[in-house]
């Protein structure tokens, strides 16, 4: 089939095969792929709204025993630069959260094997108590499966207990590329293959949850395990309609042991265009300002995305790879408006929640994203001492720690 009539198909509203996307995607010049594109962001939301979540994006441990190879995050157990959130910590971040207008935190960690899932129901439950109308949008698929195998139950029976202590939807991170030679080539395999992610996700949403969807690309995939991810999660989302958005970014190489050039604009700019052709059972696409910057992600408002994701207020896992953009929600709805577009803001499931918080009263402007602890600020939470420690180092550390709290004053 030509170009053309592909392009013809695709504005028609027809879905396309796995065949006439790839030869969309390597052959139609990139502002055709943006008409396309846009023309399905304007079917699909004809209202002219760009919406976007004013959040935090926490992340509550940076100890992993993945070793993903494309990660700048993590730490190993033991490592002096390892840390965990304390409780009071993570309340601290949801009241800076509430008082900029943000209504949930996205949170997400390393695959710390010293925090059992007791400690995660707790902390929920504890949040749950304190903020009762706060969201929690936290722990992708292979935390889950790790939180499965850690506490040797069903990923189903770990989602119900972590539902009954506060869990809200569930954020589609550690997805990659859902092809398994990608998989190893990235030494992700092990924290979930390509069908564990998925079968997670359609645990959560039969279990009622509503999760995102996400894709790095950028690394060692082909155009076609590209496409084939995405025709996976339509595959998916046509079984469960699960999914709330499909956010792709490009991996970002410094100070990863893969390393490698990060992909360019236009390549990302084709890639969410091909993923709004292709995903035509998602209804949301967000911009990722946070790796491609403000000006990228204005154009991807063009390029098929009606969202601009959150205001994050705090990131640290981009930023460990060497990209630290900053966009509060003054420059967000800037962005927005000088595209020609709406402003408002929505919670995780899209309801729209209303117009900029800042125009309703006096928000703090933000310049620069802030990190999960400051520079010198260590040491581990006294609650950490309650819950049992898998790891060698972490038991001995938690032996310490009961040792020092028996000592008389
Ligand atoms: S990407 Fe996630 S799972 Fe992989 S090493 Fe980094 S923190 Fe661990």
């Amino acid at each position: 089939m030509t170009i053309e009539r592909t392009a013809a198909k695709s504005l028609a509203g027809e879905r396309l095969g796995a065949a006439e996307a790839l030869e969309l995607y390597r052959r139609a010049p990139t502002p055709l792929l943006g008409q396309l594109a846009d023309a399905i962001r304007a079917r699909k939301h004809p209202e002219r709204v760009v919406t976007y979540i004013i959040d935090r994006n926490v992340n509550y441990t940076n100890v992993c025993v993945a070793k993903c190879n494309f990660c700048a995050f993590y730490r190993p157990v033991g490592s002096s630069e390892g840390y965990v959130l304390g409780f009071d910590e993570l309340f601290r971040k949801i009241d800076e959260t509430m008082a900029v207008g943000g209504v949930q935190l996205l949170l997400q960690g390393g695959h710390n094997p010293d925090l059992p899932l007791t400690w995660y129901e707790d902390l929920f439950r504890a949040i749950r108590e304190r903020y009762p109308s706060f969201k929690l949008h936290a722990l992708s698929p292979p935390e889950l499966i790790h939180l499965s195998r850690l506490s040797q139950l069903p990923v189903a029976e770990v989602l119900d207990r972590l539902i009954a202590a506060g869990l809200d939807s569930v954020p589609g991170g550690g997805a990659e590329i859902l092809v398994d030679r990608v998989r190893k080539l990235l030494h992700c395999y092990g924290k979930a293959t390509a069908d564990e992610w998925l079968d997670v996700m359609r645990t959560a949403h039969r279990a009622g949850l509503r999760t995102t969807a996400t894709m790095m690309y950028g690394t060692v995939e082909t155009d076609e395990e590209r496409l084939e991810h995405l025709l996976r999660l339509r595959a998916l989302q046509d079984e469960t309609a699960g999914f709330t958005a499909f956010i792709a970014w490009s991996y970002q190489p410094a100070h990863t042991e893969l390393s490698g050039s990060e992909a360019t604009g236009v390549d990302y700019l084709r890639t969410l265009a091909l993923a709004r052709i292709v995903l035509d059972n998602f209804d949301n696409l967000q911009a990722s300002w946070v790796t491609q910057g403000g000006k990228v992600g204005q154009l991807s408002l063009a390029y098929g995305a009606n969202d601009m994701g959150s205001v994050m207020i705090e990131e640290n896992v981009v930023r460990a790879a060497g990209a630290s953009y900053c966009m509060d929600e003054v420059e967000i709805v800037r962005n927005i408006e000088d595209a020609g577009f709406t402003a408002k803001r929505r919670n995780m499931h899209y309801d729209i929640l209303g117009d900029p918080i800042f125009r309703e009263r006096e928000v703090p402007r933000r310049l620069e994203l802030s990190t999960s602890r400051d520079a010198g600020d260590g040491g581990e939470p006294s609650e950490l001492r309650l819950y049992p420690a898998r790891s060698h180092v972490g038991k001995i550390a938690r032996l310490q720690d009961d040792a020092v709290a028996d000592w008389p004053e």
